[in-house]
Parts: structure tokens; sequence; C-alpha cells
């Protein structure tokens, strides 16, 4: 009998070859992003994890501006103007490092800059874009609050009129960069309903306190702000956002590379249990020759080559612009999910070296609890698809 011909694909995971879906431009963006991150990123970022702290942030910053990452999908002030498609590969680039610094590059690009992209004025948008996509400025965006998660159009932070200017009170909770942005979309209520705002973080009254104590997403500065009687004048209104619609669509956005980005963390733990499974060896032989393990590594890739394909094809959507939230909603459901499932497995498959950082499984793990939470927990999501699926809403 002649030996099998090995699969002609150029990644041993990518069974299905969805790497021939991809552009040569979309190739070599990815490549440009595993190789800025190999240099930058992976050699540090065990370490950032185990003591919680981003401290290369303002460089790796610059480093983003400069490969084009920051707010890469949006048109004109300094933005690099990609695809979608090809702002989710450098995502899923991203998380394959970590989940934090994909989350680093999402909420300057898809929450702080899309707001002001999207909603704000031509002078807010020439003043801050620029030197938002160029890293010299870092944003946070500000919706969740201590007592409003899911349920944001409660929100209790709030904006009055006085005279010409708007006073903005209130308590901002796990804002992403809180405490090293320059800049922070504040979401508040006013007379007119929910309004966004643009607010300098050197403003007096805005302070921005680190959240201690996290085992997920250790490398990303996560952060409460407090606005005490913070006053900023009417220019500082996002004009084009009105009500909850506003902060949802930058959320659609950064979801949109989350369901990218979390297959980044699932490929990287696939990975390391495909080469480990190999080499360590029990019972006489490579754990990888047991059934038990081989059922685990075809299942992780079953799921990572799914969601994949999900993923490439909500992007192509996107570009067509025939994108709709429902789908998005879809894609980070089941690709947090499974990403975090195949993450669970490959640290079995690793034994006791599973939850040491020695290797990036646990790290990638405990950093997709966190992926599963934030920008629409999976509940929420279940219900945005349930609604679509019985026409009924079962939020409240
Ligand atoms: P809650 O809303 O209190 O939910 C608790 C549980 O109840 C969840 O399981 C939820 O699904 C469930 N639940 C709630 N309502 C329902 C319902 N109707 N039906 C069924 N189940 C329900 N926010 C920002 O604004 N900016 C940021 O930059 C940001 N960064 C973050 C970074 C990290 C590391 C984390 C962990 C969070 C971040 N968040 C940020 C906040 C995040 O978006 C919220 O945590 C998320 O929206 C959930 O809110 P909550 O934690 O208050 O949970």
């Amino acid at each position: 009998m002649k030996p099998a011909q090995p699969l002609p694909v150029a990644d041993a995971i990518d069974i299905a070859n969805v790497d021939s879906l991809l552009t040569d431009e979309e190739r070599e963006i990815r490549g440009a992003v595993r190789s800025f991150c190999s240099q930058h990123v992976d050699p540090h970022v065990a370490e950032w994890f185990e003591t919680g702290d981003l401290p290369a942030a303002r460089e790796l910053a610059r480093g983003f501006g400069e490969l084009g990452l920051l707010g890469m999908h949006l048109e004109g002030y300094g933005c690099a103007g990609m695809s979608a498609t090809s702002y989710g590969l450098a995502c899923l680039e991203l998380e394959s490092s970590d989940s934090g610094i994909r989350s680093f590059v999402s909420v300057q690009g898809s929450l702080a800059m899309y707001a002001i992209h999207r909603w704000g004025s031509e002078e807010q948008r020439t003043q801050w874009l620029p030197q938002m996509a160029s890293g010299k400025a870092i944003g946070c965006f500000g919706l969740t609050e201590p007592d409003r998660g899911s349920d944001p159009g409660g929100m209790l932070t709030s904006a009055r009129r006085d005279g010409g200017d708007w006073v903005i009170d209130g308590r901002k909770m796990w804002i992403t960069n809180g405490s090293i942005a320059d800049v922070a979309v504040i979401w508040a209520q006013t007379d007119e309903g929910i309004r966004g705002f643009v607010v300098p973080t050197s403003t007096q009254g805005f302070s921005a306190t680190r959240i201690p104590h996290k085992l997920s997403l250790r490398a990303s500065i996560t952060s409460e702000l407090v606005l005490d009687g913070v006053r900023v004048p009417d220019a500082a209104m996002l004009p084009g956002a009105r009500g909850l619609s506003g902060p949802l669509a930058c959320l659609n956005e950064a979801r949109f590379g989350i369901v990218f980005g979390a297959l980044g963390a699932a490929r990287s733990s696939l990975e390391t249990a495909v080469r480990y499974s190999r080499e360590r060896e029990q019972f006489g032989r490579p754990i990888g020759a047991f059934q038990l393990t081989q059922a685990k590594l075809a299942s992780m890739a079953l799921e990572y080559q799914k969601g994949l394909l999900l993923a490439m094809h909500l992007g192509r959507l996107k570009d067509a612009g025939a994108l709709h939230h429902t789908q998005v909603s879809l894609g980070k459901l089941n690709n947090v999910r499974e990403s975090l499932e195949i993450c669970r497995t490959a640290r079995t498959i690793l034994g006791a070296n599973g939850i040491s950082l020695e290797y990036p499984v646990i790290r990638h793990m405990n950093n997709l609890e966190s992926v599963l939470t934030y920008e629409g927990t999976s509940e929420m999501h279940t219900l945005v698809v349930g609604q679509h699926l019985t026409g009924i809403a079962s939020f409240r």
C-alpha cells in the first residue's frame, strides 16, 4: 500500500484550508501583526500577566500605531482604512499572544476611536483621531457602571447643562485602559436621553484607579473611573449619538473583533497541546498516541475550524456592508464559548504543566473568562439569538 499523501496545508491545524479564503493582502497583514507580536509581546507577556501589569503600554501603542493597527478599519484622519476581515485577522493574531493585548487595540480602535469617528464632530475627529491612530494618545470607553452592566440603559452617571457647559457626575467600572488613557468617551444620562462625551482625562474632577485582584486579563489595565463635577464645554458632546444605540453601535464593532480574536487564544492553546502531546510520554508512548488524547485534539481542531469559517463569513458580510448585529452576537457567542472550551481541553492535555505560566494555555483560558463576559455576556448574546428565533425579547 502506498503511504497516504500528507494534507497540503500551510498550517497543520488548518485542516479545511481556511487560509485559501484569504487574499494576499490579508495574509500580509496577518504576517506583519504576527511578526510584531513575536518580537514585542510574546517574550514578555507571561511576565506581564504574572505581575498584573502592562508596563510597555505606551511603547506598544506607538508600535501598533506604526503598524496601522489602531482604528485600522476606519477611513481618514490617519487611520489605515483596511477591510473588516483584515481587522479581524489582526485581532486573531493579537489574541494568539494575549487577550489583554487584543483588548488594548480593540478598545482604542473599535470603542474609543470608532465612537469619535462615527458620532463625533469634525473638530473632535481632527483633534483626537490622528493622535489616537498613531498611538500618541490612548483612549478608553466608559459605559459600564458598578450597578449597571448588562443593562446600561439604566446608567446612573448624569450630565447636566450649566450655561454653555456640561457637568458630569458618576462612576464607571471595569474600564479597559482607564488609568492610562488621555481621553475617555463617557456615556451619561441627560435630559435628552443617553449622550456621549469626549473627556480629556486631565479634566478636573476626573480620576481613574486601577482595579486590583483580577485573575483574568492581567496583562491589561482595568480601572474604575470617578467623575466628580467634571465640567466640559458643549463641544465635548458627541453630536451624532442619541440614546443607547450610540454606545451599542461601538460595542458591535468591538464584538466583531472578538469573533476573530478569541480564536487566536484557541489556536495558541491547540498548537501548544498538539506539540505537547507528541513530546510528552507516559506508559512508554507519546500521550498523543492515546485515542482519548486524539479525540480531544480532533474535537478542538474541528471547533477551531468551524469558528474560523464563521468568522471569515461574517468578515465578508461586514465588508459587503451586510452584517447584522444579531449575526455578530451569533459569532461572539459561538467563538468565545468554543475557544474557552478548546483552552480548557488543552489544559487537561498538558496535565500539571497546564496550570503553569510556562505555557500559554492557562493564561488564555483565564483571559477568555473576561472575554465571555465583556462586550455583552454570553447570556445576553444567547437572548439576542433567542429573540431573533422567537420574535420575543426576554431581557427583562
Ligand atoms: P451583570 O450585568 O451584573 O450580569 C451578571 C450575570 O447575570 C451575567 O451572567 C449576566 O449574563 C446575567 N444576566 C444579567 N441580566 C440577565 C438577563 N436579563 N437574563 C439572563 N441573565 C442575565 N465596560 C466598559 O464600559 N468599558 C470597558 O472598557 C470594559 N472593559 C472590561 C474589561 C474587563 C476585564 C471586564 C471583566 C469587563 C469590562 N467591561 C467594560 C465591563 C463589561 O462589559 C461588563 O462586565 C459586562 O457588560 C457585564 O456586566 P456585569 O459585570 O455588571 O454583569
